[in-house]
């Protein structure tokens, strides 16, 4: 059998890295994705090929897409996982750093789905993976743009899942819960550079009290085998939302009504 390709962005760490690993340990060939070149080469093998890149960067991600179909002819599976979240109030945010957000979490998957689906659908087989969150179905105080990208991965999946259906291409929304990986860490730090008035502390605390469970969060190992079903069974899932954080909160949302959902997350957040 051929051996299947691959590619994951954001696989110098956490969710995408245990996610390379564990599609080369499964037979794939997997081109890793990210920035940090030094912690890419750590996890070089056999079957796991860095590529150094911004998911911002439009001409590196065409480069790549050549590279990989000129070295092994095909691409068959995408794991569009690259982001970060930005963390502060809405009316806090520069326009800056929101566009920023869109930039890596939204239009960094648009380029990665642009540049493979013209060798899938030749292919006539192929298979997306994007990794959306517990906050691409609802959202919370303090969240508003990064929920809001991950809004907008889920809504370009769904259409793009009935357009590419034809062609043999299937399309896997990954909706995490809270994982632990450098993500959080790299939340505060990039709150700290949000200027709130006083009148937000409140807000600022109810975030700190609601990512309190991120130590022990479960590892990023659970989601990673998530991708891999998704990849390898003959029918995979349209959307797959895990742990249980994640699984119950659209159904929480659903069951109290927005108005006492939101309610319970203030209490929550003791906002
Ligand atoms: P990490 O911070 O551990 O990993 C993020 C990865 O994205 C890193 O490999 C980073 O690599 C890469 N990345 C970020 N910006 C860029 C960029 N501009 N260009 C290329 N690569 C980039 O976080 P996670 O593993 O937790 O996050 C992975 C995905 O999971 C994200 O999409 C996140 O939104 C989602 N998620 C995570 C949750 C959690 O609780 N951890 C919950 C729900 C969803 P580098 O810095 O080297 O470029």
């Amino acid at each position: 059998m051929t051996q299947r390709i691959a590619l994951v962005t954001g696989a110098s760490s956490g969710i995408g890295r245990a996610t390379a690993e564990l599609l080369a340990k499964n037979g794939f060939y997997v081109f890793a994705v990210a920035r940090r070149k030094g912690r890419l080469e750590q996890i070089r093998s056999d079957n796991i090929e860095p590529i150094p890149l911004d998911v911002t960067d439009a001409g590196a991600i065409t480069a790549a897409i050549e590279h990989i179909v000129t070295t092994k002819g095909r691409i068959d599976v995408l794991i569009n996982n690259a982001g970060f979240g930005q963390l502060g109030a809405v009316e806090c945010v520069s326009m800056e750093a929101a566009h920023h957000q869109f930039e890596v979490n939204v239009f960094g998957y648009a380029r990665f789905m642009q540049a493979v689906l013209p060798y899938m659908r030749e292919q006539k087989s192929g298979r997306i993976v994007n990794i959306s969150s517990i906050l691409g179905k609802i959202a919370l105080p303090g969240f508003g743009w990064y929920a809001a990208s991950k809004h907008a991965v889920e809504a370009l999946s769904e259409s793009l899942r009935g357009e590419a259906k034809a062609f043999g291409i299937d399309v896997t929304v990954i909706a995490p819960g809270l994982i632990r990986t450098e993500f959080a860490a790299k939340q505060f730090e990039l709150l700290k550079t949000v200027k709130h008035p006083l009148a937000y502390q409140k807000i600022i605390r109810g975030l700190h009290h609601l990512l309190a469970g991120e130590p022990e969060a479960p590892d990023p190992e659970i989601i990673a085998r998530a991708v891999v079903k998704a990849v390898t069974k003959p029918v995979p899932p349209v959307r797959h939302a895990l742990p249980w954080d994640s699984k119950t909160a659209v159904i929480a949302r659903w069951l109290l009504g927005a108005r006492f959902f939101a309610w319970a997350i203030r209490q929550q957040m003791r906002i």
